[in-house]
C-alpha cells in the first residue's frame, strides 16, 4: 500500500500576486497513474500552478491534497519527501556526469549521516551503492544507459532535458511535475521524449502532471487536459473533447 499512486486534488487555488490574480479559484484532479495536461496561453497560470503544487508559491486561497496528505502552505523539501518532484522550465543541473546529477536526485532518500558517509562506514557505503545502482535503473528506463558516466555539460539539449527528468525519477515520486518538457527539442529528441514520458506513465504508474505547448504530444499523451485562460480555469476533459471546446478554441487554439 505504500507503493500506492495517490490521487491529486487541487482545490480553488488563487494566487494573487501585486493586483495581479495568477491563477483564480482553479480546480482539477489527477487520477492515480495518469497524464493531465495543463495547458493555455502565456501568461496563463501553467507555471505558477506547478510553483503552488511544487511549495515554491503559496496558494492565497484554496488546497492542494495528495490522497490524504494536505500540501497547502508545506515547505517545498516536504512536498518532495510526500511524492512530488519537478522539473523546469529552463534545465537546472549541476556541473559533473549524469550519475553526479542522479544521485542529487537519491539525496532526500539517503539514511546515513553525513559523518557515518564521510568515514566510508560499511552501511553507508552499502547503502551508496544501492542508492547508484537504482540511479543506473532509471537512467537506462530513461534511455541515458550510454551517458550515465558522460559529464552533462558535453550532452545535447534534448539530453541534458532527459537528465533532468531522471533526476526528478531518483526521488521515486508519486507524481512527477514536468513544465515543457520538449521546448527547444527537435523532431526526433520530442519523439524520444515522448516515448519517455509514456512509459514512466505505463511502466512506473507515476502520475503526471505536464505543462506544454506542442498540442500534438498532448493530444497523444493526455488522459485528461486542463485549459487556463488569464488564471482561470475554461475547460477540463479528454483530449478529443479539448480539441472541439469553442471556449478553448477561441482562447488558445486560435481558428
Ligand atoms: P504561464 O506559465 O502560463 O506562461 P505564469 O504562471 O508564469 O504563466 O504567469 C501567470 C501570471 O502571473 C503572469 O501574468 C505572470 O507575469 C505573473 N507572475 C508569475 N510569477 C510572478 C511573480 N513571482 N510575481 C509577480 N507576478 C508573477
Ligand atoms: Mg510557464
Amino acid at each position: 500500500a505504500d507503493f500506492a499512486i495517490p490521487e491529486l486534488n487541487v482545490r480553488a487555488v488563487t494566487v494573487r500576486f501585486a493586483g495581479l490574480v495568477a491563477l483564480d479559484a482553479v480546480s482539477f484532479t489527477v487520477a492515480p497513474g495518469s497524464i493531465h495536461a495543463v495547458i493555455g496561453p502565456n501568461g496563463a497560470g501553467k507555471s505558477t500552478c506547478f510553483n503552488v503544487l511544487s511549495g515554491v508559491y503559496k496558494a492565497t486561497r484554496g488546497t492542494v491534497h495528495l490522497g490524504e496528505h494536505e500540501l497547502t502552505g508545506l515547505a517545498p523539501h516536504k512536498i518532495a519527501e510526500l511524492g512530488i518532484a519537478r522539473t523546469f522550465q529552463n534545465i537546472v543541473l549541476t556541473q559533473g556526469t549524469v550519475a553526479d546529477n542522479l544521485m542529487l536526485g537519491r539525496h532526500g532518500l539517503t539514511k546515513a549521516g553525513f559523518t557515518a558517509t564521510a568515514l566510508h562506514l560499511p552501511s553507508a557505503v552499502r547503502e551508496q551503492r544501492r542508492h547508484r545502482e537504482r540511479a543506473r535503473e532509471i537512467a537506462e528506463f530513461m534511455d541515458l544507459g550510454a551517458v550515465f558516466d558522460a559529464p552533462v555539460g558535453l550532452l545535447p539539449y534534448g539530453v541534458r532535458k532527459r537528465v533532468e527528468m531522471a533526476r526528478a525519477l531518483c526521488m521515486e515520486p508519486k507524481v512527477l511535475l514536468l513544465d515543457e518538457p520538449v521546448a527547444g527539442m527537435n523532431g526526433a529528441e520530442r519523439v524520444r521524449t515522448a516515448e519517455a514520458i509514456a512509459s514512466v506513465r505505463d511502466g512506473l504508474g507515476i502520475s503526471i502532471v505536464l505543462v506544454e505547448h506542442d498540442m500534438g504530444l498532448i493530444m497523444r499523451l493526455a488522459d485528461e487536459v486542463t485549459v487556463l485562460d488569464f488564471g482561470r480555469r475554461i475547460a477540463s476533459g479528454h483530449p478529443d473533447a479539448i480539441r472541439r471546446d469553442p471556449e478553448v478554441i477561441r482562447a488558445y487554439l486560435g481558428a
